[in-house]
C-alpha cells in the first residue's frame, strides 16, 4: 500500500448499521423534501421580489465553498486521501465540506468508500442500475441514486467499519460533535453577509434565502449528480467493473468530479480530468496548494497507468498536464 491508498476498513465489524425512524425523518426532510422543495420555492420568489446582484455573489461564493469542501475535502482528501496536508487546511477543508449540509464527514466518508468497494453491485449504496436497465427500472434506478437512498435505506454505512482513520483523529471527532452547529453556520453565514453588506434586515432576509437555503438545495442535486448521472449517461473511456462514466456538465458543475470514470479506476487520484479538455478546478487547486507547500504526496497520474486502461488508445491523454 503506498502512502496515498485508501485506509483498510476494520474488518471486525460489521459493513452497516441500522437506522432508527427519527434518523431516517431527519434524512428525508434535510436529503430529500427541502432540496426539491426550495427550488420550487425559489421561482416565484425570483419572480415576485427578484435577487440582487449581492445575493447572486453571495451564494456563488457560498457554492463554491460548498462545492470544492465536498471535492477536494470530504471527497478527494478524507476519502480517497489523494494527498497530505497541514492541519490549518485539513480543518478549514473540512468546515467547507460541512457548508454543503451534506453531513458529518465520517458518514459520508463511510457510504462512499461503501459505493467505491461494489460499485454498481449489490452492496453499493446507490446504484442507478439497482432495478435493471430498462426504462421505467433505470429511471426508478436514477431517482434512488440521486436522492432516494438517503429515506429507503434501513442500514447506512457504519463509520466503525468504514473509516477507523478517521474516527482516530481528533480533530475530525470533533467536527462531527460540532456538526449541526457547522450545519447552522452554513445559513448563518450568508445572512450575517448580506445583512452587514446592506446594512438591513431585508439584506440579510435575501441572502439567506439565495446564499443559504437556494444554494444549499442546488449543492446537493450537483452533488449527487454524480451518483445519478455520471453511473448512468456519458463515456466511459477507462475500463472499469462498473458504470462509472464522463458527464461535461456535470463535471463543470461539480468542480471537477463529473470526471467519474477514470476515477472508479484510480480513486486515490487527485486529479479526476485526466483526458484532453477535461477541466478539473478542484485538482487545479490542490496544484496550487501543493505549490504553496501547504499540501504534499499529492497522488497525480501517471501516464503507464492512464494508458494501461485506456478503451481507446487512440484518444490522446494529458499525464503530464498538473494544472
Ligand atoms: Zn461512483
Ligand atoms: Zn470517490
Amino acid at each position: 500500500m503506498n502512502s496515498s491508498s485508501i485506509p483498510q476498513p476494520d474488518s471486525g465489524t460489521a459493513e452497516t448499521a441500522p437506522v432508527t425512524t427519527g434518523r431516517r425523518t431527519v434524512y428525508l426532510i434535510v436529503l430529500v423534501v427541502l432540496p426539491v422543495l426550495l427550488p420550487a420555492l425559489a421561482v416565484p420568489a425570483a419572480w415576485g421580489w427578484g435577487i440582487g446582484p449581492r445575493d447572486v455573489v453571495i451564494a456563488v461564493v457560498m457554492y463554491l465553498i460548498s462545492i470544492f469542501g465536498i471535492a477536494i475535502g470530504y471527497h478527494r482528501l478524507f476519502t480517497h486521501r489523494a494527498f497530505k496536508c497541514a492541519r490549518p487546511l485539513r480543518i478549514a477543508l473540512m468546515l467547507a465540506g460541512g457548508m454543503a449540509v451534506e453531513g458529518p464527514v465520517t458518514l459520508w466518508t463511510a457510504e462512499h468508500r461503501r459505493h467505491h468497494k461494489y460499485a454498481d453491485r449489490e452492496g453499493d449504496p446507490h446504484s442507478p442500475w439497482r432495478y435493471g436497465d430498462d426504462g421505467l427500472a433505470l429511471l426508478r434506478g436514477m431517482t434512488h441514486a440521486h436522492i432516494g437512498w438517503f429515506f429507503t435505506a434501513r442500514r447506512r454505512s457504519s463509520p466503525r467499519h468504514w473509516v477507523p482513520d478517521l474516527l482516530a483523529d481528533p480533530d475530525v471527532r470533533r467536527f462531527d460533535a460540532a456538526y449541526p452547529a457547522v450545519a447552522a453556520l452554513s445559513f448563518a453565514l450568508p445572512a450575517v453577509v448580506g445583512g452587514l453588506w446592506s446594512m438591513s434586515w431585508t439584506g440579510a432576509w435575501t441572502a439567506f434565502f439565495w446564499g443559504g437555503l437556494v444554494r444549499y438545495a442546488v449543492v446537493h442535486h450537483v452533488t449527487w449528480s454524480v451518483n445519478s448521472v455520471a453511473h448512468t449517461f456519458g463515456d466511459r473511456p477507462f475500463r472499469t467493473r462498473d458504470r462509472s462514466s464522463n458527464v461535461r456538465w456535470v463535471a463543470l458543475l461539480t468542480l471537477g468530479e463529473g470526471w467519474h470514470n477514470w476515477h472508479h479506476v484510480e480513486p486515490t487520484c487527485a486529479r479526476h480530468g485526466v483526458l484532453r479538455g477535461q477541466l478539473d478546478p478542484s485538482a487545479r487547486l490542490i496544484r496550487w496548494f501543493e505549490r504553496a507547500g501547504w499540501a504534499h504526496d499529492v497522488h497525480w497520474p501517471s501516464s503507464d497507468r492512464l494508458a494501461a486502461r485506456r478503451t481507446d488508445p487512440a484518444r490522446p491523454a494529458r499525464p503530464d498536464r498538473r494544472d
